[in-house]
């Protein structure tokens, strides 16, 4: 059964994934029929082969490079498997908070602050001690916490003790300004359904004379880089949605996030709210609900028309904290209480002030009820 396409109720899970703009459902309507494989010489696989490429440039312009520096994948999982299993004779660094698309690759957990800031202390220190090249794995914004990274510092410090660096900048494009170039990134992940775009497609963008081992082989097509005919709806969808990102779209979100927090500590003002020092998105915020698991809430959050987020991450049928959260010091307790809300392109003032007061009816009901 699909569900209604726009169900009522408040959407506020803009980190999980956000709408589809318009615009791209409408470019990749027009695709769908599109006959020809890419790869394919005649008239029908040039047509195919013009719209990927197209979209390739897209989707390049959006990270200030070329077009032969991008690789289409299956999404930002892919992308960050194919950087961090690309080089296997390198060791593999990686701060604590990164994506489990990321963590699963089992590289050493250099440690973050109680802000959600990289220890660059600790990262330095792990560069000498190594002893050799590193390839090093950062992400700009946290999908978490909003807690943006100092990437150009990083890369710095990485490219002294000669190593590569990796970027996930799955959640900054819109929220935070950059370029590849001006990160100072060798590898960057990015991910269509983040931006407005579909499901099922994200790049890996390469810097100059950078070339992982494939991660998936077989044909050649992408240079080679990533065998498998091209996702060639979801590309031209990447592409369109590469290309309406409005760079000022955060800005906006920043007073309704901070509205949200201010309300939030009138009522309980050690409200902990996570990465509240550090340098932040708009669009981002996870606080430690008072007095309920993260699930709790989020089911009575669903009940009352909100798709907001747990920090926990759910497996094999068990809630466990969140790692984000644990890398910043809170303890299991507090951690297993984080909820996220985040907002995007279409959220407005309205809807985050209907949220903070259904949550805050809720959590007091919920309070006095643990008090009776
Ligand atoms: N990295 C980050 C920072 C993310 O937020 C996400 C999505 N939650 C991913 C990677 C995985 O992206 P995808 O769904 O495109 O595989």
């Amino acid at each position: 059964v699909i569900p209604p396409a726009r169900p009522p109720g408040v959407y506020l899970d803009h980190a999980a994934t956000t709408p589809l703009r318009d615009e791209v459902a409408r470019s990749m309507v027009e695709v769908l029929s599109l006959l020809g494989n890419p790869s394919s010489v005649h008239f029908h696989g040039r047509s195919a082969r013009a719209v990927v490429e197209e979209a390739r440039a897209s989707v390049a312009r959006s990270a200030g490079v070329s077009a032969d520096r991008v690789v289409f994948t299956s999404g930002a999982t892919e992308a960050n498997g194919t950087a961090l299993r690309g080089f296997p004779d390198l060791p593999l660094l990686v701060s604590a908070i990164e994506h489990d698309s990321v963590l699963v690759h089992a590289g050493a957990r250099v440690p973050v602050d109680r802000r959600g800031l990289i220890d660059l202390d600790a990262l330095g220190e792990r560069l000498v001690a190594l002893g050799r090249p590193a390839l090093v794995s950062v992400m700009i914004v946290n999908n978490e916490t909003g807690v943006i990274q100092p990437i150009p510092v990083i890369a710095k410090l990485v490219h002294e003790a000669g190593g590569l660096l990796h970027v996930d900048a799955a959640q900054a494009p819109g929220r935070v300004s950059f370029t590849m170039d001006g990160l100072g990134a060798d590898l960057l992940t990015l991910s269509a359904h983040k931006i407005g775009g579909p499901t099922g497609v994200g790049a890996l963008v390469l810097g100059d004379g950078i070339e992982p081992k494939p991660l998936i082989a077989g044909g050649g097509q992408q240079r080679g880089r990533r065998a498998g005919t091209e996702n060639v709806v979801g590309v031209v969808g990447f592409g369109r949605a590469a290309g309406l990102v409005d760079p000022a779209e955060d800005a906006r979100l920043v007073p309704l996030r901070e509205g949200l927090e201010a309300r939030l500590r009138a009522l309980w003002n050690d409200v902990l709210i996570l990465g509240a020092d550090a340098p932040r998105v708009g669009a981002i915020v996870s606080f430690a609900a008072p007095e309920a698991r993260a699930e709790t809430a989020v089911v009575a959050m669903d009940l009352a028309g909100f798709s907001i987020g747990a920090g926990s991450a759910c497996s094999s049928g068990r809630v466990r904290p969140s790692h984000v959260a644990s890398a910043m010091g809170l303890d299991d307790e507090a951690a297993a209480r984080v909820i996220r809300v985040s907002l995007g392109r279409t959220t407005t003032i309205e809807e985050v002030e209907r949220f903070a007061e259904t949550f805050i009816a809720w959590a007091r009901r919920t309070r006095g009820g643990a008090r009776r």
